[in-house]
């Protein structure tokens, strides 16, 4: 728990959030300003600010976010059509708030930018 960490808030239920599912090791909501029809943020609950910051002991827990985010899409029907899975990392990577999440975005076919 970081004070100052708005996912942190979340997490401990100290502001709203929509949250569609959770277990003992991460959390899962629905981004306040969706990118996609379906755009939900897999959050593990220890605050690790970053990619930059994990270690090999994170490494089962970084592993069951892909796999909350795989049961997600099958729950939300688009497992079949297809979804992105996105981790920013860093200021040109574009990442804002610093507690790591997952980004599960699809129902719509997602425009892949240049540069990928
Ligand atoms: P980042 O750019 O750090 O990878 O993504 C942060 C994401 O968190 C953004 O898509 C943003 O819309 C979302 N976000 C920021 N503040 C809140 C909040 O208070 N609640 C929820 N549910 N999402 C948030
Ligand atoms: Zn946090």
């Amino acid at each position: 728990m970081s004070e100052d960490c708005i996912f942190c808030k979340i997490i401990a239920k100290e502001i709203p959030g929509d949250i569609l599912y959770e277990d003992e090791q991460v959390m899962a909501f629905r981004d306040i300003q969706p990118a996609a029809p379906i755009h939900i943020l897999i959050v593990p609950k220890k605050h690790i600010p970053s990619i930059n910051e994990v270690t090999e002991e994170d490494e089962t827990l970084l592993g069951h976010l892909h796999i909350v985010a795989k049961k997600l899409a099958e729950k939300e029907g688009i497992a079949e059509r297809g979804y992105r899975l996105v981790i920013n990392t860093g200021k040109e990577g574009g990442q804002i708030i610093y507690h790591i999440h997952l980004h599960l975005m699809g129902g719509k076919k997602l425009i892949t930018p240049k540069h990928l």
